[in-house]
């Protein structure tokens, strides 16, 4: 029931909030909330897993995005209810802290609610469930760990087998052990030690996209591909052992920032003019060429006097490189972004052993590749049509994520439901040490733990209640690594089958669902303001953006 804002004195009604105010209070508004975070999670749920589905889904301009991705559906859906907005919160803080889990968080965030639910309706208090559930994630996080493995830095095959369990499932699939050397390659290589305690920025992994070839031809490129040319048809298109300087000014003479005006007189003061313009440009590429570049990055435009000068010092120079673009340039090659010319000295020169123009898909791009010890990488993704790379994206940056966190954090436990049955069991004896609803609370988190498992059967086509039995009874015996292998149907021991995750990747998507779930509960009032009516365009445009 939709309640109009306002309480009644008298017969008169008080409006304490402006006219069109929608509110729903106590019941309606938690299962309201309630129903849209489950449609939310029911959206995502059949993508999950080895065995889950792909969807297709098509923008108001046609465009089309094919995924098996959790973060990208629900982003892409422009999802508008209040609460269900919460969940889609919860695959972002997941896509964000470990770039991976994504369904998995926001399924059981959908459970918590379900089963809350049922309590509500045999009226438990929210709060009572919020603490059930605040005692339950702690738990659950203590015993996961417990039943952790530690990772060490140099096992690949682990980190390999990780990167593999993140691509499963998406149609990347058929290269995955391709893509997954490709990811823990990049993820080590970018790596930083500070004093003692790794540090991995996964921004500096540059996804470069082509479309054209076969998933197989993706790859590693120990430097960075810059998305430009050799601005001068005259200048070298590749340059062996290369000094690289990278210039964030341009290499053009300032125009004047206020509207000054020069008075030129006469044809022998405007030939002075110029000649002075074309002296200071090509002091500036004497410069360059002083210090021993024979490569130039450069973030502005590059005059074509400078041009023409730095082609003939056989210098390979590209303009108008993106200012991010220049900071993994700087990181792959070590060189220092210098602004005023007259500063470059040879220190701050950078060093990749080739720099090449090559043609991708009939579009030319600078290689910059075999740095040493390059803490910014590309991988150039290749694959037959655009939606192809661009799952190819998705999967690499799930294998990305999996090993960076992997590493960070230091722990993996098996996949395939395994760690969340293990905690429904643990759960459901930790439950008995309380009484009363409190107890109740504790065994409804527990049995939304089982919905991973249960899903990942129901999407292999198998029934999920026979599957929870034989997950219960191994995991009665301790036997922490038993989950669901979605391809031979059986409950198996996913280590030895070689499904590995990150610690994290759990961890943190029972966190974030818990604490979306018991922030829906805590809601027993909901007021919506009247939709202001867009006023047609030009509305709330920035100044300047017609510029
Ligand atoms: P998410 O967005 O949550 O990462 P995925 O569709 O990637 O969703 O599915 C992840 C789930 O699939 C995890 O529970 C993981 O353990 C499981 N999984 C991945 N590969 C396998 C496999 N080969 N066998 C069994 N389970 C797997
Ligand atoms: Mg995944």
């Amino acid at each position: 029931m939709v309640a109009q804002a306002g309480a009644q004195l008298g017969g008169q009604p008080i409006l304490i909030l402006p006219e069109g105010t929608l509110r729903q209070i106590g019941k309606d508004a938690q299962h309201n909330n309630i129903a849209a975070a489950k449609a939310v999670a029911d959206a995502v749920r059949t993508t999950l897993g080895p065995m889950g589905m792909d969807k297709m889904l098509v923008d108001s301009i046609g465009d089309i995005v094919i995924t098996n991705d959790g973060a990208t559906i629900l982003d892409e859906m422009e999802i508008e209810h209040p609460a269900a907005k919460m969940l889609v919160e919860v695959a972002k803080t997941q896509e964000e802290e470990v770039g991976d889990g994504t369904t998995t968080a926001v399924v059981l965030a959908g459970e918590l609610l379900k089963n809350a639910e049922k309590l509500l309706d045999q009226n438990v208090h929210p709060t009572i469930i919020t603490k059930g559930f605040k005692l339950a994630k702690e738990e659950a996080l203590k015993f996961l760990k417990s039943i952790s493995n530690k990772i060490d830095l140099d096992d690949e095959e682990t980190l390999k087998k990780i990167a593999m369990t993140a691509i499963t499932g998406k149609s990347a699939e058929k290269a995955s052990e391709h893509l997954a050397d490709i990811a823990v390659n990049a993820v080590k290589s970018i790596m930083e030690k500070n004093n003692g305690k790794l540090k991995i920025d996964t921004d500096n992994i540059q996804l470069v996209k082509k479309q054209g070839a076969s998933i197989e031809d993706t790859k590693l490129i120990k430097g960075i591909i810059v998305d430009k040319e050799v601005v001068h048809s005259g200048m070298p298109k590749s340059a062996k052992d290369a000094k690289i300087a990278l210039i964030d000014s341009p290499l053009e003479i300032k125009e004047t920032e206020t509207d000054a005006e020069i008075r030129i007189t006469s044809p022998d003061q405007l030939q002075a003019f110029l000649d002075q313009e074309e002296k200071i440009l090509k002091e500036m590429v004497e410069k360059i060429a002083e210090v021993g570049a024979n490569v130039v990055f450069c973030q502005k435009g590059i005059d074509d006097i400078a041009q023409h000068y730095l082609a003939k010092h056989n210098i390979l120079a590209v303009r108008r490189v993106k200012k991010s673009d220049m900071e993994k340039l700087s990181k792959a090659t070590g060189a220092r972004i210098v602004t005023n010319i007259k500063d470059l000295t040879e220190k701050d020169l950078g060093y990749a052993k080739l720099v090449e123009e090559k043609k991708v898909a009939g579009e030319a791009m600078i290689f910059v590749q075999e740095c040493k010890d390059p803490k910014a990488v590309s991988i150039l993704i290749r694959g037959g049509t655009e939606h192809v790379v661009e799952e190819v994206e998705r999967a690499l940056e799930d294998a990305i994520g999996g090993v960076a966190s992997a590493l960070e954090d230091g722990y993996a436990v098996a996949g395939g439901g395994a760690p969340e049955s293990a905690a429904a069991n643990h759960l459901r004896n930790y439950a008995q040490k309380f009484s009363g609803r409190e107890q109740l609370a504790i065994q409804a988190f527990a049995d939304a733990m089982e919905i991973i498992p249960k899903t990942l059967a129901e999407n292999a086509g198998l029934d999920p209640i026979d599957i929870v039995a034989e997950l219960r009874a191994a995991h009665e015996k301790e036997k922490y690594s038993y989950g669901v292998d979605p391809f031979s149907g059986k409950v198996i021991d996913m280590r030895e089958k070689g499904v590995i995750e990150p610690l994290k990747i759990k961890t943190q998507a029972i966190k974030s669902a818990s604490e979306a779930a018991e922030m829906i509960l805590r809601i027993d009032d909901v007021i919506t303001a009247s939709k202001i009516e867009s006023k047609g365009s030009g509305g709330g445009e920035m100044p300047g953006e017609f510029e």
